[in-house]
């Protein structure tokens, strides 16, 4: 007991650091150690990545290169090439120990991630057992899809990741590059700039009509006239340079060229009615457009895209900042009223999330703050979006708190994922301790008006009251005896009561306030109904 109260003052002297670097305490990849061996000399190096994978990150994540490295390096050179001891562990994660420590304290957006990505799994089988739709063909390289591959991918906007599916099979974003470029054009120009050429209506028209708003500018940059104006607004070596970070991607456009019509008559249009800037060489943005829109991905890369705009345009596992929160903003409210063809409207009502579809059966959703989602599946519904694509997204919302109104004060409640792991009562006896430690009594008020348990015990059974008695905090003392109206004598595990406590540390004050309460309301010497009596007591006064 003394010893913790030495430790415990010789904690406000040093700084928790400071101790750790001196080897007093022991060192965040000791602990690390600890939490991953759970009692054994040894980790092995396959329970080391099943742990980590638990958390959501990747070995192959970029923000753990060292430490991949330094594993493979160590092993090759252990006798039995898989056992970690504390020393080898420590040079292994040394370098990316701030990164792993997060993700071993639950740190992350997503803390209990195992059990979500079961969920989503189950979304995703559910979805599986959809047989409706018809695969695109007016493009003959989509055509060749089979209509029953099925993918789901998430990025967290701290970088976990979970994938279902086929989710290495590659395929053209198509639509789904609109809200890139449009992000990437005002990034590059501005939102006023941008919307001197294009407005931000829904059209309540086909994606790709040949038609323009009251003021002969296309009504958004979601649809095929305002992309294409979206276009001529950016640069190409730049677009490639911002849209290659997380994927490898090839271009073979030539398909979509050739059966380009109605983007060419659309590309006439646009320069009849002088949509483009001056000097703009229309044919040969439409040539980028095809580009653009035969972007190469995977459901795995994609999910990077998404997640960097769920994440205001860091992308999450390089931290490279690829656009700005401003243009990042714009992109997700016209994402969000005109991202999924003429369901826009719907999909906004349902699912309440920013989207945006694309004619190879891709759906890039964000879950802004939280994760970037990529889910494909070529057979696509009646409008334009993919048929299982829309069934996940609406599920998942059924499931978990994301749509963008889910949160209203008095709404019923959906799982959150993002709920704080089972850390809470740790936090608020330590927070209860401390301020009674310090003599905090506004802040014991405060904790006693948001209904905390003023009696709650930490790992040796004390109460706030023990830790005030022992101080000599006796405002704080009356405060919880007389306004709280807790225990006044609780036992701690070495059997001391809060009187001990004061007489102990020589606190004559405070022995005083305990004896005049205790003569007050009689004597109370069981510890277990002590409460009750002293209630009854204080309902008596009253
Ligand atoms: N390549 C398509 C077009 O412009 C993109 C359409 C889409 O995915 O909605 O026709």
């Amino acid at each position: 007991y003394l010893h913790w109260r030495a430790t415990r003052t010789c904690l406000t002297k040093t700084t928790i650091t400071e101790r750790r670097n001196a080897g007093i305490l022991p060192s965040l990849e000791d602990l690390l150690f600890y939490t991953i061996a759970e009692g054994q000399e040894k980790i092995p190096a396959h329970k080391f990545i099943a742990a980590l994978k638990t958390t959501g990150l990747r070995t192959g994540d970029p923000r753990l290169k060292e430490c991949m490295a330094t594993l493979k390096e160590t092993l090759k050179n252990t006798s039995d090439g898989v056992m970690l001891d504390r020393h080898l562990f420590k040079k292994c994660v040394q370098s990316n120990i701030v990164l792993l420590t997060q993700a071993f304290r639950k740190k992350f957006v997503i803390p209990d991630f195992p059990t979500f990505a079961s969920h989503i799994d189950e979304l995703y089988e559910s979805a599986k057992k959809l047989d409706e739709g018809q695969v695109a063909d007016y493009i003959p390289q989509l055509a060749k899809f089979n209509p029953d591959l099925w993918a789901v991918s998430l990025c967290t906007v701290d970088g976990q990741r979970h994938t279902v599916g086929d989710t290495k099979v590659p395929f053209c974003l198509q639509s789904c590059v609109k809200p890139l470029k449009y992000a990437i054009a005002v990034h590059d120009h501005g939102t006023d700039y941008v919307h001197s050429f294009i407005g931000k209506e829904p059209s309540g028209l086909r994606f790709n009509k040949l038609f323009l708003d009251e003021e002969d500018k296309p009504h958004n940059p979601m649809v095929n006239a305002g992309a294409i104006v979206c276009t001529s607004l950016i640069k190409v070596n730049t677009t490639y340079a911002l849209l290659s970070f997380p994927m490898s991607f090839v271009c073979r456009f030539q398909s979509e060229r050739e059966s380009g019509d109605r983007n060419f008559a659309i590309g006439y249009y646009l320069k009849e009615k002088k949509c483009f800037p001056e000097g703009t060489d229309m044919t040969s943005i439409l040539d980028f457009y095809f580009q653009l829109c035969s972007i190469e991905v995977t459901c795995e890369s994609a999910s990077v895209m998404a997640a960097t705009l769920a994440n205001g345009g860091f992308c999450p596992i390089t931290g490279e900042r690829v656009l700005s929160p401003e243009s990042v903003r714009d992109t997700l409210s016209l994402m969000h009223s005109c991202g999924m063809y003429d369901f826009s409207g719907q999909f906004a009502f349902h699912v309440g999330l920013p989207a945006k579809s694309g004619v190879a059966g891709g759906i890039l959703l964000v879950v802004p703050n939280v994760m970037g989602i990529m889910c494909w599946s070529p057979p696509l519904d009646k409008l334009g979006n993919s048929v299982r694509g829309i069934q996940f997204c609406t599920d998942l919302v059924e499931l978990f708190n994301f749509h963008n109104y889910d949160n209203l004060r008095h709404f019923a409640k959906k799982h959150d994922p993002r709920r704080e792991g089972g850390d809470q009562r740790v936090k608020s006896v330590i927070n209860l301790l401390f301020a009674a430690y310090t003599g905090d009594v506004s802040a014991l008020r405060r904790f006693a008006l948001s209904s905390i348990d003023m009696e709650q015990r930490d790992y040796d059974s004390r109460t706030a009251l023990h830790v005030a008695a022992a101080e000599g905090h006796g405002e704080v003392v009356r405060f919880l005896l007389e306004a709280c109206k807790v225990n006044p004598v609780p036992k701690d595990r070495w059997g001391n009561t809060p009187m001990e406590e004061a007489l102990h540390f020589g606190h004559h004050d405070v022995v005083t306030i305990l004896k005049d309460f205790h003569e007050k309301y009689n004597p109370i010497a069981s510890d277990t109904n002590a409460k009750e009596s002293a209630e009854k007591n204080l309902d008596g006064l009253l």
